[in-house]
Parts: structure tokens; C-alpha cells; sequence
């Protein structure tokens, strides 16, 4: 890496990514600089962060909270915006050459075309961003010549993998999944789960919609369709693998039958870090894996019959055009009804899969049909669990 200080931008820093990713930043404060901090909605940690890392500006999308986020910031040399629209455009200053998108669903699409556009290298987070418009995404991304770098742990430990293999075609990704809390559960237990029981994840750490996509096993749906995009394989190429332990965090295997792994303890610090630092290693002071705490690593098949989302992410993406919008918006709506007690577990299924067969099809979508499918399928869903 150059002596200058890479120029970061973080697309929802106030998140459970956000956070850790600048936890990673304060310990390499020689490395990095935050250009640019945004938030959707909690002003306080956004203020405090601002003046933590004095960025050169700060967007906070949630309009109703300017005043409190300007007056905050007053005496210090931060511009201030607001507003939806102020993401796509803060994206591009010209000093800023990584954006790491954090942000939570749908919301993330828009701002990372725009830092595309702008040549920015993306450090992604948001996977829905990938799930919702892959082929767009990844297209722009090849004319731009920007970089996708995956921040998902298993998206980031396939990168790694592929480390000096580029000459190599991969034969096949071994996606491990941990299986959420639920992944012993019977369909009668699966029937009675509460949300507070499906928000405590066995293994990582994460934020609310995410760690309840985890227990429905949407995550992992969603991590497929990722991994098609990112690395330009084929579904019937992506063989999703339940690991218990969360130490291999994904595999690569070669036409010569050799498979690579990437281990470690769980900690999104470290694909953030790497990510962060690409192409380079640096240093960290997380935990080191011991292997006589975990004498045992097992692996298991994924339960379609029981975790019924994975099932409806493969028909979606098989099915292509906009229905992974679809079960993406769809999804969204369900998550949101759940965390709310309006919606049961399994329940959450069910919405998708109608959502999935009640929005109008479109084989080769550009960024407005998107835009309309988005609203549609959530307006569609809305009915459903409303
Ligand atoms: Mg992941």
C-alpha cells in the first residue's frame, strides 16, 4: 500500500457492519481515512462517530433528523446533507476510493450504481444489492472497471481462495452455512419460534434483518445468488454445505479435485479488514483459532423442506429476470411483519412464495423496471401480511 491514507466512504455506519469496519479503521488509523459517514436513521451514534473520525461530510437519509445532526456538528468542518438522494451523490467526491455499502436491503442499490459509476471500489456488504439487480450490478461493473470486493464473510473467504488462482477455473463453490438456531428444529417447532429466539444467532453477531434471514436459512438463499454474481458460476455450481461450527467459512474446488478453505473464528472484522486492506494482509489482534477448542468440524445437508426460503431463492434465480427483486422485496415486507409479531415463522414463507406468483414477470429488467418491481412486490406483500 502507498503511504497515502486510503479514502473511505461507509454507506451506513451506524450498523453492525459500520461500527465494526471503523473499529477496524481506529487500528489502522495510519492506513485509512473516513471521507464520508452516512446513516439511515440513528443520529446520535452518527454524531458521535462525526466526531470521532472528522470526515469531510456526513448524510444522514432520514430528513426529519438534519437539524439535530447539523447543530451537532457546528463548530467542526464537516458538510452536512440529507436525504435519500444526497447517498448517491456523496458516493462520488473525487478524494474517496473505497465505498463500503452496509447499508440494510434495497436501500443499498441505488448508491452503489452511483459509486460505480463513479469508479469507486465497492466493499460489499450489502447483498441484497447483488440479489436484487446481480446481472446490472455486475455489467456496470465490468464497463466502469470497478472492483466488487465481498465483505460477506463466506463471499470474502471464496476471494481468498482464489488468491493467485486466476489462470484456474473453478469447478465448485462450497458455500457453509451455519444453520441458524433453528437448524435442529422439527417443522412443529419451526411452527412455534419466537422472534427473540430466531434474533439470537448461535455463532456471528450481526443486525436484526440479517440474523432473522440467518434462522430462516434467506440468508443463505441470498448468499447463493451473491455468489453466482461475484464470481460468475452457475447455480448447479454452488453447493451449499451446513458447517455447525462457523470455522470454514467457505471452499473453492479445482478441475484437479483439490479443495481450498478459508478458516478462522467467526468475526465479520476480518473480511471487513481484508476487504478494507485488499490486496494486502495486515496485521490484527483478533483471537487466533485454537484447534483443541474445536476437535470436531461437521457438515451436514441444507433441509429444504424445512427451511422453505432456500428453496424459493433457487426457483428465483433459476427463473432470472426480476423475481430475485421479487423474493428480495418480498422478503424485506416479511422480516419487518415478524420482527413485529404480525407475521409467524414459517408464515414468512408462504407471503414470499404468493408475492413470487402475483408480480408481473419481466425477463430482462433495467434499473426503472427494478425500481417498479420493488414497489409492486412490496405493496403485494403488505397485503399479505397486513
Ligand atoms: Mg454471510
Amino acid at each position: 500500500m502507498s503511504n497515502e491514507k486510503r479514502q473511505i466512504a461507509i454507506l451506513g455506519s451506524t450498523g453492525s457492519i459500520g461500527t465494526q469496519a471503523l473499529d477496524v479503521i481506529r487500528e489502522h488509523a495510519d492506513l485509512f481515512e473516513v471521507y464520508a459517514l452516512t446513516a439511515n436513521n440513528n443520529v446520535e451514534l452518527l454524531i458521535r462517530q462525526a466526531q470521532e473520525f472528522l470526515p469531510e461530510m456526513v448524510v444522514i437519509a432520514n430528513e426529519s433528523k438534519y437539524e439535530p445532526l447539523k447543530a451537532a456538528l457546528a463548530h467542526l468542518p464537516i458538510k452536512v446533507w440529507a436525504g435519500e438522494e444526497a447517498l448517491s451523490q456523496v458516493v462520488q467526491a473525487e478524494p474517496i476510493q473505497m465505498v463500503l455499502t452496509a447499508m440494510v436491503g434495497y436501500s443499498g442499490l441505488k448508491p452503489t450504481i452511483s459509486a460505480i459509476r463513479a469508479g469507486k471500489t465497492i466493499a460489499l456488504a450489502n447483498k441484497e444489492t447483488l440479489v436484487v439487480a446481480g446481472e446490472l450490478i455486475t455489467q456496470l461493473a465490468i464497463e466502469n472497471r470497478t472492483p466488487i470486493l465481498p465483505v460477506d464473510s463466506e463471499h470474502s473467504a471464496i476471494f481468498q481462495c482464489l488468491a493467485g488462482e486466476s489462470d484456474n477455473p473453478i469447478e465448485k463453490i462450497i458455500l457453509t452455512a451455519s444453520g441458524g438456531p433453528f437448524r435442529t428444529f422439527s417443522k412443529e417447532q419451526l411452527a412455534a419460534v419466537t422472534k427473540e429466539a430466531a434474533l439470537k444467532h448461535p455463532n456471528w453477531s450481526m443486525g436484526a434483518k440479517i440474523t432473522i434471514d440467518s434462522a430462516s436459512m434467506m440468508n443463505k438463499g441470498f448468499e447463493m445468488i451473491e455468489a453466482k454474481w461475484l464470481f460468475d458460476v452457475t447455480t448447479e455450481q454452488i453447493q451449499i454445505v451446513v458447517h455447525p461450527q462457523s470455522i470454514i467459512h467457505s471452499m473453492v474446488q479445482f478441475s484437479d479435485s483439490s479443495i481450498k478453505a478459508q478458516m478462522g473464528l467467526p468475526d465479520m472484522r476480518l473480511p471487513i479488514q481484508y476487504a478494507l486492506a485488499y490486496p494486502n494482509r495486515i496485521f490484527s489482534n483478533f483471537e487466533r483459532l485454537k484447534f483443541n477448542k474445536f476437535p470436531i468440524l461437521s457438515f451436514e445437508e441444507p433441509d429444504t423442506c424445512k427451511f422453505r426460503n432456500l428453496e424459493l431463492a433457487y426457483e428465483a434465480v433459476r427463473k432470472g429476470g426480476n423475481m430475485p427483486c421479487i423474493l428480495n422485496a418480498a422478503n424485506e415486507i416479511a422480516v419487518a411483519a415478524f420482527l413485529k409479531d404480525k407475521t409467524s415463522f414459517l408464515n414468512m414463507s408462504d407471503g414470499i412464495e404468493k408475492t413470487m406468483q402475483q408480480v408481473p414477470f419481466i425477463a430482462s429488467p433495467d434499473l426503472n423496471d427494478y425500481i417498479q418491481t420493488d414497489a409492486e412486490a412490496r405493496a403485494k406483500a403488505k397485503e399479505f401480511f397486513n
